[in-house]
């Protein structure tokens, strides 16, 4: 299986167990119907948040990248603004994590392959077979 392949199987689990989390509500405007998404704070191309719970929230498709006077793709220094009050210390964290490396030391996966991949879903199916997020990563 490619790397490609598991990397779509764990941004999809990614996806549930975030919108699962916050209920399939829009964390923005309250939306609790139709199609919904789930947003990396910490943008996905960093491999270390990329299937991280704790970096996703869920938004309509409005909020995330619709919206053409507001949303999280579309406007991003709005959202960021908006993201910063509607949770300062998550807010902190990605602030203090966005620019965490796969090359840090201590790092048991140094680099973006399958091996990882398959590490991180297995952290995400324990975190749904849990119940969800229980604590939130706010270091
Ligand atoms: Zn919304």
């Amino acid at each position: 299986m490619s790397r490609k392949t598991r990397d779509v199987a764990g941004i999809k689990l990614w996806s549930e167990v975030v919108r699962e989390y916050f209920g399939h509500a829009c964390q923005r405007c309250g939306r609790a119907h139709g199609r919904m998404n789930a947003h990396h704070i910490i943008r996905r191309a960093n491999y270390v948040h990329r299937y991280n719970p704790d970096n996703g929230l869920c938004l309509c498709v409005h909020c995330h990248v619709w919206g053409k006077t507001f949303s999280a793709h579309g406007t991003p220094e709005d959202f960021l603004a908006w993201f910063a009050e509607y949770d300062p210390l998550w807010n902190s964290w990605r602030i203090r994590h966005k620019n965490d490396s796969m090359k840090d030391e201590g790092r048991l996966f140094t680099s973006w392959n399958i091996p990882y991949i398959e590490s991180e879903i297995t952290k995400l199916k324990a975190v749904r077979a849990a119940g969800g997020i229980k604590e939130p990563m706010r270091d």
